[in-house]
């Protein structure tokens, strides 16, 4: 093992792998990233995210193009059989979520990547190897050996090999390859098949002056001889989805006639180039194991749902985003392997829920027997129509509430909006910086108990004390300016939130003994993966 090590491979250059090198990039660890293909992709798939990639992406440095053609749309309807508004899932959210961010925006993905992309290579300590096929995976007791084949484009837009292969070593290797994954085929780690395959033909397209402000919001119409949905994926580019019927000729579906004679209500030739015009199928399904030695699997590679809920994307950089903190610790000598265990367990749960959530979606909106489609709509229209579940929190691993104690908001996501902190204006991230962090209405700190203190100044822990009292806030105390923190602590009951790199919150606390239990929880847990 003379030759250069890496401290972690990345397989697969998607946005979820170049997502954990931008991470791992930007925490100054050596990482390389593999991806096959010479060029970027260069075309959408994920439309929509959440507010908690917008917070993550932020606290990366992205911004640039894939920013300012960003929309965050005030509306995403569902229409009935007669065209009917059934429901409006952005109905009464606030402006912006708990993570300080709307929580529902249209961008682009090929803007998202470049930016990702921009991250790898700012960072001294990444690599951003593109036309590099990973072909072969050995693992040791102490590092992993892969070997790529050198790939280039061919004059039919396909990859080919080169005859140049390379051998790249690393302590730990990230598969996030994708649905049809090599790394989870060479650790033999089979993806259950939850059911609920739907087929989908979609038209991408880009804006042109004649096609501005002809498609504004995101519509889902549920009828049953074809449903189908529109968006905008930005401020320059329209997506339509329409669903493959029992019926249909997909060959015919593939013609450009069809996909102009499709969007006609809404778009004349001239108004858009269409960019992408394909037919997917989409599937629900999970791998049971993420881990296998040094080698973890994240994204597509594990999980896969309907884009209906907009979090296929979202939970694959939830999954790099929860390894990024825990590879830091261990790379940095403070935390064993059996950290890694912990992954697994917080993350497939979560993911889980989300392909439930997103089939229950889907099913509803491609209902395409006419009796129950009208059904639906009378149970909608007549408000009988079960309350939107929210998204999943964290139940297992490194939160609180696992080690028995009864905290209802531990596994959820820590607040961060925009604040005053003596006299300067923004993100609290940006303010304070990200890490372990305190968020608390109360002075937590000052009577803290010195182990205690050291345990906290250890993880470099923030504390984010916000004033109770905007025109009363003492220096120090931060002025909550988009009423991020008052709603949190309010819904919560609680006065302090003790919160993961991550951003999920570890546990809370309504009295200064109580948080003195939260810490010493954390510390009891992480010293047992020590
Ligand atoms: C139509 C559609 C709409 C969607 N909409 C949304 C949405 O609105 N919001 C959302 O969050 N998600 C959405 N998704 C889901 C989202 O696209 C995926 O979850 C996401 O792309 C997964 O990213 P990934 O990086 O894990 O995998 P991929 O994007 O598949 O990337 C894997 C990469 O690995 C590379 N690779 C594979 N094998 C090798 C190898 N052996 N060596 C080197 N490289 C290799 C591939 O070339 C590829 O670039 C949508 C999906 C579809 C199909």
């Amino acid at each position: 093992m003379a030759e250069e090590i890496h401290s972690v491979l990345v397989v697969g250059g998607g946005p979820v792998g170049l997502a954990m090198a931008a991470m791992l990039g930007k925490a100054r660890h050596k990482v390389a990233l593999f991806e096959r293909w010479p060029t970027r992709y260069g075309l959408p798939r994920v439309g929509g995210i959440d507010a908690e990639m917008m917070r993550i992406f932020h606290s990366l440095g992205m911004g640039g193009h894939w920013f300012d053609d960003m929309i965050y749309p005030r509306s995403y309807s569902w229409h009935g059989i007669n065209g009917e508004e059934l429901q409006d899932l952005r109905r009464g959210r606030p402006e912006v979520e708990v993570s300080g961010w709307p929580g529902f925006v249209l961008q682009y993905q090929p803007y998202l990547e470049d930016e990702l992309a921009k991250v790898v290579e700012s960072s001294p300590t990444a690599e951003l190897n593109r036309g590099w096929e990973v072909i072969e995976i050995r693992q040791h007791s102490d590092h992993l050996e892969l070997k790529a084949r050198e790939m280039k484009l061919t004059a039919a837009g396909e990859i080919a090999p080169t005859g140049a292969t390379r051998v790249a070593r690393g302590r730990f290797l990230v598969g996030a390859d994708g649905a049809n994954s090599f790394v989870r085929s060479i650790v033999g780690q089979p993806i259950e098949d939850l059911g609920l395959t739907t087929r989908w033909f979609h038209v991408d397209s880009r804006i042109n002056a004649a096609g501005r402000g002809k498609i504004t919001r995101v519509a889902q119409y549920c009828e049953p001889s074809r449903p189908y949905m529109c968006m905008p994926m930005g401020k320059s580019h329209y997506r339509f989805e329409f669903m493959v019927m029992p019926e249909d000729d997909e060959a015919e579906l593939l013609k450009p006639e069809t996909a102009w004679h499709f969007m006609e209500p809404w778009l004349r030739q001239g108004d858009v180039e269409i960019v992408r015009h394909m037919i997917y199928s989409v599937a629900c399904r999970l791998a049971g194991n993420w881990r296998h030695g040094r080698i973890l699997l994240a994204g597509d590679a594990v999980h896969q749902m309907p884009p209906k809920l907009g979090q296929g994307m979202c939970s694959g950089i939830r999954d790099v985003f929860n390894l990024a903190w825990k590879f830091d610790r261990i790379l940095n000598g403070k935390a064993g392997l059996s950290l890694l265990d912990t992954y697994t367990a917080e993350r497939l749960p979560h993911v889980r829920d989300l392909i439930e959530l997103s089939a229950h979606h889907t099913r509803l909106v491609c209902e395409i027997d006419p009796e129950r489609a009208r059904a639906r709509d009378e149970m909608y229209l007549a408000g009988r129509a079960p309350a939107l579940k929210p998204l999943p929190w964290l139940r297992d691993g490194i939160v609180y509430g696992s080690s028995g104690s009864a905290d209802r908001v531990a596994g959820r996501l820590g607040p961060q909006g925009r604040i005053s902190l003596n006299g300067v204006a923004g993100f609290a991230d940006d303010l304070m910086g990200t890490g372990w962090s305190v968020v608390t209405m109360k002075d937590v700190q000052t009577n803290l108990r010195a182990d205690r203190r050291i345990f906290l100044e250890s993880l470099q822990t923030r504390f984010l004390r916000i004033a109770r009292n905007a025109s009363k806030a003492g220096r120090g105390e931060a002025i909550d300016l988009d009423g991020v923190y008052g709603r949190f602590f309010g819904e919560a009951g609680v006065e302090s939130v003790l919160v993961r790199p991550d951003f999920y919150i570890f546990g809370s606390a309504g009295s200064a003994q109580e948080f003195d239990g939260v810490v010493d929880d954390l510390h009891h847990q992480l010293v047992e993966h020590q």
